[in-house]
């Protein structure tokens, strides 16, 4: 089975490493499958689960937002933050969405409305990640 390798990237390091069968990433545009020998490419993602098939698995990994950038050999995900399945504290994410979410329904006017927004997605991406919902 041909392969390909792929880094995820965070400022805090990387996440993770591993050469896969295919990788499926949320883009700006839509879905994305980049299967071994996929042309060069740079696209904007969507807060999403990065999918990442190896040896008849799937292993997941939420991430914020960011870029995907194929090169012949390699796939790179740069992202502000980004967390393997197992790495998800699913109470922080809870927290997190419930705290979005009450930013989003109080009426007042000095709430960043798009920051709450994004906050919320980027919980409900790790409980989905993480394969529970909140
Ligand atoms: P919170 O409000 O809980 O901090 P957030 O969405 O604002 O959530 P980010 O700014 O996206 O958090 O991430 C800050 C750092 O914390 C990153 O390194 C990210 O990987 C990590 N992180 C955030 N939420 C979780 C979580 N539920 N489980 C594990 N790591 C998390």
């Amino acid at each position: 089975m041909k392969t390909i390798k792929v880094s995820v990237v965070t400022p805090d390091g990387p996440v993770y490493e591993a050469d896969v069968e295919m990788v499926s990433a949320k883009a700006q545009s839509g879905e994305l499958g980049i299967l071994p020998g996929h042309i060069p490419m740079v696209a904007p993602l969507q807060i999403g689960a990065v999918r990442l098939k190896k040896g008849g698995n799937t292993e997941l990994v939420a991430v914020s937002g960011g870029f995907l950038e194929v090169r012949p050999d390699q796939v790179t995900i740069l992202a502000q933050a980004a967390e393997k399945a197992e790495d998800i504290d699913v109470e922080r994410a809870k927290a997190a969405k419930e705290r979005a979410e009450r930013r989003l329904q109080s009426k007042q006017e000095d709430i960043d409305l798009r920051r709450a927004e994004l906050a919320l997605q980027r919980a409900i991406n790790r409980l989905n990640v993480a394969g529970k919902r909140g």
